[in-house]
């Protein structure tokens, strides 16, 4: 008698850590649920909080991440790096004589031929306004010509339909080229260079890539 009702006590008892493991489980799949969905959120505000709305170009904080993770790159694997700091020409007056929407489709149209132009490793980023840069990995001066000669030959040649096509607008763009140098050179010093290369090609009548003389 005493074996039987030990048994049917095991056997209830079983039945209950069998029950209690269920809803574990259950509760566990849930918190597992809920947790997969918090992290896509999190990659979700992550990345709008590191991009541009209107050109889907990292901003200024994604810009600023990205070329210290390059430079800090380069300098270890000791390899190459170019920036392009891109500034569209009289954007000013685009804007006037067409509209600041127009001027905003000038800028989304940018940010596409110049994903075109770039190689997968290259980043664009928009600096603000109507500036961009792209960081290039692994690409020396000579190359880094190429691609941006590239960029710009393709804005200057491909003349930019105006709202509904009924008109076509020539859009250039000026381009300042700088090179990651010196041991202690860092992202704000090779930023300012290629800046400076932007301000000489728009000294120099815009529409045209300059170099840093560095
Ligand atoms: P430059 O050839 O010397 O670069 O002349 P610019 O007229 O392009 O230069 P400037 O810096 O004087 O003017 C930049 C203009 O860009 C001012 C502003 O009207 C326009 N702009 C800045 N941000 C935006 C934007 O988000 N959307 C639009 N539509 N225009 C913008
Ligand atoms: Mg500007
Ligand atoms: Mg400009």
């Amino acid at each position: 008698k005493d074996i039987v009702g030990t048994t049917r006590g095991m056997a209830h008892e079983s039945q209950t850590a069998r029950e209690e493991l269920q809803s574990m489980r259950e509760r566990a799949s849930a918190t597992e649920a809920q947790l997969l969905k918090l992290h896509q959120e999190l990659d979700r505000v992550s990345s709008q909080a590191r991009h541009d709305p209107l050109t889907g170009a990292l901003n200024r904080k994604g810009l600023e991440e990205a070329l210290a993770r390059e430079v800090a790159r380069a300098a270890h694997l000791k390899s190459a790096l170019s920036i392009a700091f891109i500034d569209i020409d009289n954007f000013k007056s685009i804007n006037d004589a067409h509209g600041h929407s127009f001027g905003d489709d000038a800028l989304s149209h940018l940010a596409q031929v110049a994903r075109e132009a770039m190689r997968p490793q290259d980043t664009l980023a928009r600096f603000g306004g109507e500036e961009f840069v792209i960081v290039m990995p692994e690409t020396d001066m000579a190359v880094a010509t190429i691609v941006a000669e590239r960029l710009r030959r393709r804005i200057a040649s491909e003349p930019f339909a105006i709202a509904q096509g009924a008109k076509h607008l020539d859009v250039t763009i000026s381009i300042g080229l700088a090179t990651l140098d010196t041991a202690d050179d860092n992202a704000a010093t090779i930023l300012k260079r290629a800046d400076q290369a932007l301000y000489r090609a728009k000294r120099d009548g815009r529409n045209r890539v300059v170099a840093d003389a560095a």
